[in-house]
């Protein structure tokens, strides 16, 4: 299997994965790319995984159906482009042999679903849309803090293996934040160092992997000590109250430059 994070607008990436002759889409925002992406390899494109409504996740699902002809899911309580199957918590997707299965992620979009497979060539895999970035979070746009709070735990209770595909290259600016709400986080300092020097090199951050997101992301890690004192020093968070925590860092990281 190849995983292909085909670069589009400013900073998304639509995710490709495919197995030398089909290959599936997550949230192609954008159909030019991924039509590009399959001419060249010599693909056909047999489904089209939607995390959420917006435009940048979904602007080319209905011409890349019609192209194609292949199969769109996505969530169930969402409008995106008809036809498309709908999903909800607990629900799966096969397809290319795999086995997605669906999670409620509800938070940056009121119905945010993501995609997890428990094995692709050796580890997980996550599609998790605007939920979780590399070093932090999606926007609160639709949903409140305590329900991206409990999205993020159930997205950080899989296993550390994980392979994370964000749909935004966010990192750098998110571990800029990271940092000034936990200086003192050696992990984070080197993952920084790490990332300075992929994007230098003009590649992907991501896939991020969950393992270090668990020691690195502020939006992870609301029950961490250090994380709770920034929250209750910038905020007045309580800092035994980890949604009160996530909401500080939330609103924190919305006005930080
Ligand atoms: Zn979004
Ligand atoms: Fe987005």
């Amino acid at each position: 299997m190849k995983l292909l994070p085909l670069p589009a607008f400013q900073d998304n990436y639509l995710w490709l994965l495919h197995d030398g002759r089909q290959a599936l889409v997550v949230d192609p925002g954008d159909e030019a790319p991924v039509r590009a992406c399959l001419e060249a390899n010599g693909l056909r494109l047999v489904a089209i995984l939607v995390t959420h409504h917006h435009p940048d996740h979904t602007g080319g699902v209905a011409a890349l159906r019609e192209a194609t002809g292949a199969t769109v899911w996505g969530p169930a309580r969402e409008r995106i482009p008809e036809p498309f199957t709908p999903l909800a918590d607990g629900d799966a997707v096969e397809v290319l042999g795999l086995r997605f299965e669906v999670i409620d992620v509800p938070g940056h979009t009121a119905g945010h679903i993501a995609y997890h497979c428990a094995e692709v060539d050796g580890a997980p895999l996550l599609f998790c849309g605007d939920t979780l970035f590399s070093g932090g979070c999606g926007r609160l746009f639709e949903g409140t803090p305590a329900q991206m709070h409990a999205s993020l735990a159930r997205l950080a209770a899989l296993p550390g293996s994980t392979r994370v595909c964000c749909t935004h290259e966010y990192t750098l600016s998110n571990l800029r934040f990271a940092r000034a709400v936990e200086p003192d986080n050696e992990d984070l300092r080197a993952y920084e160092a790490e990332c300075v020097a992929l994007r230098a090199r003009g590649e992907p951050t991501l896939p991020a992997l969950l393992a270090r997101e668990q020691r690195i992301n502020p939006f992870l890690r609301t029950a961490e000590p250090a994380v709770a004192a920034a929250a209750r020093l910038h905020a007045g968070a309580d800092p035994a109250d980890p949604v009160a925590v996530l909401a500080a860092i939330r609103q924190w990281k919305n006005d930080f430059r």
